[in-house]
């Protein structure tokens, strides 16, 4: 267990880094970020940084040393880079998690080996792998890259009539996985937290609307039944124990209705905090990212209550941080701004979490 003052190293500077250092302030623990890039979010709130490439070994060494223990908040790190970290101080999740969910084909085979389920899918490596993958999981079908994926890049819809080998162009013919198109209800997910004695905490499941691809509200309560939100829960936490996990983790799953009850397909698995868990900042009494500080500090786990009937947490996206104006007036909302200066279109630049009173 960590005593208060020492100092979590987190790999990645974005939003998700920011957040997870200033919970980690709360609880009196210091944060060292490391990130490749210059301009990162997190910098500006913690006490030490590193602004060094992924495969500086002089500055990983130096991170390494000024650590009690290691995180990170982005899932695409270099397995040579955790590997090398691995050997100087604790990682946490192990570097074994990471290898696991930057291939979506590894992912998929690990999550089917727990039978649970997941969309049909079919690994496409080549022209013929992908008629014979047509044929397994029928159209219409989603193509995506298996690796560096994420809010819609490096994935394309195939539908009848199209010209799959075309679709398959279009991604550079990347090695991917075709997967059936799932004609879901909705889309939920859960932010499962593991300690290091192994004890699972849940927050409740989240609904999520997606726009172009990317997360755009997330709610809670999400509307399936006591039945559905067991099962889904139950699926998380079976993930984070096969894996070992330490420290919180997102489940991506599609809700489905199969003869009539509502069942659940897990889409992915984020190795990390996770966008949709941002209400529990505002909306619980302890957040996803306090959970995740307190897993790999060795930490207890806190049982999350939610506050209100409802919250509702709406992302920022691009130019929409110029609502924030708006946002800001609004009874029982919450305001976070990431500090990025340019408002590129479909960048995470904040969010708002609207806690409905009881
Ligand atoms: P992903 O990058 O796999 O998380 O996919 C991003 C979003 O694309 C998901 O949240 C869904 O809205 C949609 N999507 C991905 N895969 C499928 C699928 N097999 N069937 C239907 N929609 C999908």
């Amino acid at each position: 267990m960590l005593k208060p003052g020492s100092t979590i190293g987190i790999l990645g500077g974005g939003q998700l880094g920011r957040m997870l250092a200033l919970a980690a302030a709360r609880l009196g623990l210091h944060c060292h970020i490391y990130s490749p890039e210059k301009d990162s979010g997190a910098f500006e709130v913690v006490r030490a940084s590193t602004c060094a490439p992924y495969d500086d070994e002089t500055a990983l060494a130096r991170f390494a040393a000024s650590v009690d223990v290691i995180t990170y908040e982005f899932e695409n790190i270099p397995a040579k880079t955790a590997a090398f970290l691995a050997k100087r101080k604790p990682v946490f999740p192990d570097p074994r998690v990471l290898e696991l969910t930057q291939d979506r084909l590894v992912e998929k085979n690990f999550i089917d080996g727990l039978k649970i389920a997941v969309a049909p899918y079919a690994p496409v490596h080549s022209a013929s792998q992908l008629a014979a993958g047509i044929e397994k999981v029928g159209l219409p079908a989603v193509l995506k890259t298996t690796t560096m994926g994420y809010d819609g890049k490096g994935q394309t819809k195939i539908k009848k009539g199209d010209d799959a080998n075309a679709a398959w162009r279009s991604l550079k013919n990347k090695p991917c996985v075709l997967e059936g198109f799932v004609n879901f209800e909705r889309e939920v997910s859960v932010i499962a937290a593991r300690s290091a004695d192994g004890h699972v905490e849940c927050f409740e499941v989240t609904e999520n609307e997606h726009r172009d691809h990317i997360l755009k509200i997330s709610t809670v309560p999400a509307k399936v039944s006591p039945q559905l939100a067991t099962e889904a829960k139950r699926v998380a936490t079976r993930i984070a124990k096969a894996l070992d996990y330490v420290g919180v983790l997102g489940v991506e799953m599609f809700v489905v209705k199969d003869k009539g009850k509502q069942a659940v397909l897990v889409n992915e698995i984020a190795p990390r905090v996770h966008n949709s868990g941002h209400w529990t900042i505002d909306g619980a009494s302890v957040s996803q990212f306090e959970q995740h500080i307190r897993a790999v500090a060795g930490w207890p786990l806190a049982k999350p209550l939610r506050f209100g009937r409802k919250v509702e947490m709406t992302n920022l996206i691009g130019a929409e941080i110029h609502d924030v104006d708006h946002w800001l007036t609004v009874p029982g909302v919450s305001v976070h701004l990431y500090g990025k200066t340019e408002a590129r279109a479909g960048r995470k630049m904040g969010h708002v979490t609207r806690v409905y009173p009881k």
